[in-house]
């Protein structure tokens, strides 16, 4: 009997593993991921849910879930910079709690609160419940060779030690900074392995709002006499604490007893509170230099390692994860042309550099107040100091608060799958946000009058936006798609203010909601269209294509 032949083999059950499940799974394309642990989480990273993740999450049907997480929706946001917590606060930018804030106009959604702890079972349970997704857990990539037709990999099970052979189409490496997947298929990481030894600390105390007079806040930065030097995050709005000893980047190790002295220096007293997890770490700035190598590639914390001031590391990773899924989904359901899947780097590792740049200097701002010796200083001049260092610092840090411009401005510039339309790219900022559908760029949101969002017209396969325009307007590029086997919806809109947000009669959406061509008339070569944003032939101008012209290859 001929062994089965698994399509896509996901190694790690990280959010970024799960993510790509789920939305395989949501694709109906079979998938098996294989996770070494159990999927406890013992140390809570991420808790930002960035705002295109829930994007993302909206599609998924994973809305409600998030909201309904257990973290407090009414525990205030605020960022507070301080010599300590029952020290002098230097300043702050308030932020309401989760459930109070509005989404922004540009978005149906709004950035969330949602722990790693709580977050992955949302994801996991969105995966699990997929009928082509195969979760096993305490499985281990021990190795895996590749040939031209497929991959084999070896796996062994965490309790019995037996091992197996999983023969797949395709490998992803989902499995973070350290990655067998990235390490055998021989692609290397550039930048710098080690901007900090940063060691975090869980601790419970369910008292410690009381011991102080700043309120509720989700992160205090603080900064002694040598500058910044430790944080403590509100990590689930009750009892715990993460402490977050920055370092440097000479590596380090601290005894218990240093721990603890360093976490009352913070408090600025000494009171009772119980560790929970010590968890030393490197805080790097790398990306890895191709995503692709055959028929393996690498997602997440695999391809880009970043400081997680930002919060961005778990979500470029599923950005990752979107952009890959419904290409390799095109891939095996025969509609995908043979560049489709080296588009993947073309788009994403520039958005993961993007990214880990903005990461750094999010980290390098922080850490840029310098020695103040005076700062805690009961003296006029000490009070000099920290007017002015407040005043300082808060204006700086903004630029890591504000950043809709990073979750929902990055853009696939010169992919070869989308067809430009020769408008000048928009500024890529921080902090702000334009909408636009110029290609490459997310397609935007606007409310429809029925009450859904133009999102919610996206996702399983491409969508065809035609404003003022008849079926018999658009039938060229619906026929031309039908010819190629590409899934296409055309949804004509009678809706002025939309249409003069998308600029054109006509505006081609992939299926991860990213504009793909927009144009007042259907091409002279419907089919040349059609073949270009299914990666099968190279777009005017792409003097990097590899590919050649293939016909479609129905499955
Ligand atoms: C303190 C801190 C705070 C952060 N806050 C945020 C935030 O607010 N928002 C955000 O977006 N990001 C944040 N990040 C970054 C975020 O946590 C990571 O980017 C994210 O967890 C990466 O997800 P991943 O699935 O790629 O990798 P991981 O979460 O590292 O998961 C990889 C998985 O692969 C498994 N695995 C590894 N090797 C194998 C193997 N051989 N076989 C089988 N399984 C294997 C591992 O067990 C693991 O479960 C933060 C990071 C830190 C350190």
């Amino acid at each position: 009997m001929q062994e089965r032949i698994v399509p896509v083999l996901i190694v790690g059950g990280g959010p970024v593993g799960l993510a790509l499940a789920g939305d395989l799974g949501w694709r109906g394309i079979d998938c098996v991921l294989i996770e070494q642990t159990d999927g406890s989480i013992y140390q809570p990273r991420m808790d930002l849910v960035g705002i295109r993740t829930m994007e993302f999450c909206r599609r998924w049907g994973l809305v409600s879930a998030v909201e309904s997480s257990p973290y407090p929706r009414d525990y205030a946001q605020d960022n507070i910079y301080l010599t300590s917590l029952t020290g002098y606060e230097l300043g702050r930018e308030h932020f309401p709690g989760i459930g109070q804030a509005a989404p922004p106009p540009q978005s149906p959604q709004r950035r969330e609160r949602c722990p790693q702890n709580m977050f992955d079972p949302i994801l996991r349970e969105f995966a699990a419940s997929q009928k082509s997704v195969t979760m096993r857990y305490r499985t281990r990539l021990v190795s895996f060779t590749q040939d031209s037709d497929a991959v084999t990999a070896e796996v062994e099970n965490a309790e019995t030690g037996a091992r197996e052979r999983i023969p797949a189409r395709y490998i992803v490496g989902c499995d973070g900074a350290r990655s067998l997947t990235r390490e055998t298929l021989g692609i290397t990481m550039r930048g710098n392995p080690a901007l900090t030894y940063t060691t975090n600390v869980i601790f419970r105390c369910p008292h410690l709002l009381s011991l102080h007079d700043k309120g509720k806040a989700y992160r205090h930065i603080f900064i002694g006499p040598e500058g910044t030097w430790s944080t403590i995050v509100a990590i689930n709005g009750r009892d715990q604490w993460r402490f977050s000893l920055i370092g440097s980047s000479t590596q380090r190790e601290y005894t218990i007893d240093e721990i603890k002295a360093a976490i009352r220096r913070a408090v600025g007293r000494d009171f009772d509170f119980e560790i929970l997890s010590v968890l030393p770490w490197v805080r790097r700035e790398l990306v890895a230099e191709t995503y692709r190598s055959g028929r393996g590639f690498i997602a997440g914390d695999a391809a880009h390692a970043m400081s997680p001031t930002g919060g961005f590391g778990m979500n470029t990773g599923i950005g990752d994860a979107v952009d890959l899924s419904w290409k390799l989904a095109a891939t095996l359901e025969g509609w995908g042309g043979d560049s489709l899947l080296d588009s993947y780097t073309s788009e994403r590792q520039p958005v993961g550099a993007r990214n880990v740049a903005e990461a750094s200097g999010n980290l390098r701002r922080m850490l840029s107040v310098g020695a103040h010796p005076d700062i805690a200083d009961d003296t006029p001049q000490g009070a000099a100091t920290r007017a002015k260092v407040g005043r300082e610092f808060t204006e700086m840090m903004r630029r890591e608060w504000f950043t809709l411009g990073i979750h929902l401005g990055y853009r696939y510039e010169n992919s070869p799958i989308c067809w430009p339309d020769g408008s000048e790219a928009p500024p890529d900022e921080a902090r702000s946000y334009a909408p636009t559908a110029r290609p490459g760029h997310r397609a935007p949101h606007a409310w429809l009058r029925d009450g859904r969002s133009t999102l919610d017209l996206f996702g399983r396969g491409f969508t065809l936006l035609g404003f003022d325009a008849t079926a018999a307007a658009a039938a060229p590029l619906l026929e031309a798609a039908r010819a190629r086997g590409l899934p296409l919806d055309f949804v004509p809109l009678a809706e002025p203010e939309i249409a003069a947000l998308y600029q054109r009669k006509f505006a081609l959406v992939r299926p991860d909601g990213h504009v793909a061509w927009r144009d007042d008339r259907t091409p002279d070569d419907p089919l040349r269209l059609i073949d270009v944003v299914r990666g099968a032939v190279s777009r005017p101008g792409n003097v990097a294509w590899r590919g050649e012209p293939n016909a479609a290859k129905i499955a």
